[in-house]
């Protein structure tokens, strides 16, 4: 083997700023992981806001044979897909951009629009693949602070100036779970000047169930600096397999083409994508799941005297009154995988996702149990 040797300092001082200045995203911990590293047995998860249901029968029926596409490349048009989103979404294929995940089109957006000179306005509290993207082609990231935990968007606008090139906004914004109603988000984008690029970041979309919540994609037609991202990550429960996709102008989605790797999104995935776009069903007994999950999170939370976050996603950021930090480290002992915040400024909380009943209940048991033996 190779012996690794020598310091990196300076190693390091050859990246780019933006790039020295940078934590590389903190996953959440994956169960294989616990399970190795604490010898725990049957533990669970919810830390990663994934559909704790598993893909639905579609996808599992499209995905039993598998093995003949392995050797092929994927299209790399992504066509079956995209005509699918076409026909539920009424887009056009010309507005759509496939993504190894929404991750991958939120760094292709950065890319492709984002330089030196350029600033990159988000939230306090908000998603943290925004900073990254930002200063991985070494934009200037422009934080404004967050009103009542979510977007102050009077506060985004008041910071944009002649060099924004593009603001981010989570709606609903994870890991808070808090969201902007439809007036607001509309008057905002009409607030943007022509040179900036807006962003709204759905990956929650399929979840939200409020009256006022907007669905961006239909004011893709007045505004041509606008582009809508979401993912089948989530409710569609294709975590694994990363595909997620933007709906934008045709010109803003030709310019991410011409920065998309070819065959970015893998055949699977693809297949699967599609599947799951069919599956109404599973999405529905989803959302069903969840909006119980939601109750029995915030009952257990309330008895057990603790504040959290209205979320109207899949996961809730709860007051924990002392270190999240070590609570989820306590929590890790007894198997139980939350996330630990206080990389999004956020000390004292903990975002736990939404599970199956079985699931939240033991972890509101295992808090209850922590905080009973960890002082404030
Ligand atoms: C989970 C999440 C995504 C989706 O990431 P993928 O790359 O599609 O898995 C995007 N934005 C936000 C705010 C998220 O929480």
């Amino acid at each position: 083997m190779t012996r690794i040797t020598g310091s990196t300092n300076s190693k390091i001082q050859l990246a780019r700023r933006g790039v020295r200045g940078l934590k590389p995203y903190q996953p959440g911990k994956p169960v294989a992981e616990l399970e190795r590293e604490y010898g725990v047995r049957a533990a669970i998860k919810l830390a990663s806001n994934e559909n704790p249901l598993g893909p639905g029968n579609l996808v599992r029926e499209a995905t039993q044979n598998i093995s003949g596409l392995l050797c092929r490349y994927p299209d790399g048009n992504g066509y079956g897909l995209k005509q699918a989103l076409c026909r539920q979404l009424e887009l056009e294929p010309e507005q759509i951009t496939l993504g190894n995940g929404s991750n991958d089109v939120l760094e292709l957006l950065a890319r492709a629009f984002v330089s030196a000179r350029t600033e990159v306005i988000f939230s306090e509290h908000a998603f943290a693949v925004y900073p990254i993207v930002t200063q991985a082609v070494g934009g200037q990231a422009v934080v404004t602070p967050a009103r009542e935990w979510g977007h102050d968007l009077d506060a985004m606008a008041a910071a944009v100036t002649p060099k924004t090139r593009m603001v981010f906004i989570a709606n609903p914004n994870n890991p808070t779970g808090t969201w902007v109603k439809r007036d607001a988000l509309r008057a905002f984008i009409a607030r943007m000047p022509s040179h900036v690029i807006v962003v709204v970041d759905e990956a929650y979309f399929e979840y939200v169930q409020e009256d006022d919540y907007p669905d961006a994609l239909q004011w893709l037609s007045e505004f041509d600096n606008l582009v809508v991202t979401r993912t089948f990550s989530k409710i569609h429960a294709l975590a694994g397999l990363r595909v997620g996709y933007a709906v934008s102008h045709p010109d803003i989605a030709e310019l991410l083409n011409r920065v998309r790797q070819p065959f970015n999104v893998n055949s699977i995935g693809l297949l699967a994508a599609e599947a799951a776009l069919a599956d109404e069903e599973h999405v529905q007994r989803s959302r069903e799941v969840n909006n119980m999950g939601l109750r029995q999170m915030s009952e257990g939370f309330e008895s057990l005297g603790l504040g959290w976050i209205p979320s109207v996603g899949n996961f809730v950021c709860v007051d924990v009154g002392r270190s999240g930090d070590e609570v989820y480290e306590a929590l890790l002992t007894r198997g139980v995988i939350a996330r630990p915040v206080t990389g999004y400024g956020l000390p004292r909380h903990l975002r736990v996702t939404v599970g199956l009943e079985r699931e939240n209940r033991r972890f509101l048991a295992a808090l209850q149990k922590v905080l009973e033996q960890t002082g404030p």
